[in-house]
C-alpha cells in the first residue's frame, strides 16, 4: 500500500520506513500514538521499544527537547528505524519551574507519585501561606522529537503546554502522576477526574502530537 508518507516522501526524495519505534513503553502513550496516526491516515506502523529490545536511555539533558532528542536517537541509533520520543513534566513557575525534567523523581524514587505529590504540596506551603487567596499556577509540559534516522540534524519538534494550578490536596481518582493535584479551573475539575480521552484531547501531549502531526508528511 502506498502511504501519505511514501507518496511526499517520493516528491522530497526521503524514503523513509513506515515503521517508526516509539521511544517508550508507556501503554497509554502507545495507544494514543497509534489512535492519532490512524486518525490522520498515516500509514505509518509504531512499535514501542521494548518490543525491539531497546533499553531506556540515560536521558541526561537539561532541558525536556534534549531529553526528548536523547532518546529519539538513541531508539533510533539501536534500530536503525525513525524514532519518535517524549519528555514530560509538570512545571510551577513559584518554585523556578520545579519538578520540571525530574517530575518522575522529584522526590527521589522513580515514579512514586504518591511521594512526588506530597513534595509538591510540602514545596509549595510557604508561597501558599504568603498569598492565601492566590492560586499557584502550573503547566503540564510535553516535547516530542521524531529523528529520520540518528545522526539527523534537523529534527522534527513539538511542544504542548497545558495551564492549570496547583491544589494543596489531592482531589479525582483518574489519571496519574500530578493528575490529582492539577486544578483546570475553566473545567472546575482536576486532571485526574476527567475521562482519559477528553484528557488526551486537551492535555500538554494531545497538543504536542496535534502538533507533530501538523509537520508530517516530511
Ligand atoms: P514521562 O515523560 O512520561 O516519564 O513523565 C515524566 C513525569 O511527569 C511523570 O512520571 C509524571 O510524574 C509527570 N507527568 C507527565 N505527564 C503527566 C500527566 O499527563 N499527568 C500527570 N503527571 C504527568
Amino acid at each position: 500500500m502506498t502511504s501519505v508518507l511514501d507518496h511526499h516522501s517520493a516528491n522530497n526524495n526521503q524514503n523513509l520506513p513506515t515503521q517508526w519505534v516509539l521511544a517508550s513503553n508507556n501503554k497509554g502513550k502507545l495507544e494514543e500514538f497509534k489512535r492519532l496516526f490512524a486518525q490522520e491516515n498515516l500509514d505509518v506502523t509504531i512499535v514501542p521499544q521494548g518490543q525491539l529490545d531497546i533499553e531506556d536511555a540515560i536521558e541526561d539533558g537539561r532541558s525536556f527537547v534534549e531529553n526528548a532528542i536523547i532518546k529519539a536517537r538513541h531508539a533510533s541509533r539501536i534500530s536503525g528505524l525513525p524514532a519518535i520520543a517524549d519528555d514530560s513534566g509538570l512545571c510551577v513557575p513559584a518554585l523556578g519551574n520545579a519538578p520540571g525534567i525530574y517530575s518522575a523523581r522529584y522526590a527521589g524514587e522513580h515514579g512514586n507519585s504518591a511521594k512526588n505529590n506530597a513534595k509538591l504540596i510540602q514545596d509549595l506551603q510557604s508561597t501558599r501561606q504568603k498569598q492565601p487567596n492566590t492560586p499557584i499556577k502550573g503547566m503540564f509540559v510535553c516535547v516530542l522529537a521524531m529523528v529520520r534516522h540518528a545522526d539527523d540534524s534537523l529534527p522534527i519538534i513539538a511542544q504542548g503546554l497545558w495551564h492549570g494550578e496547583i491544589l494543596a490536596a489531592p482531589q479525582g481518582d483518574g489519571g496519574f502522576g500530578y493528575d490529582p493535584l492539577f486544578w483546570l479551573p475553566e473545567l472546575q475539575a482536576t486532571a485526574a477526574s476527567l475521562e482519559a480521552t477528553h484528557k488526551n484531547s486537551i492535555s500538554h501531549r494531545g497538543q504536542a502530537i496535534q502538533q507533530l502531526l501538523a509537520q508530517l508528511p516530511l
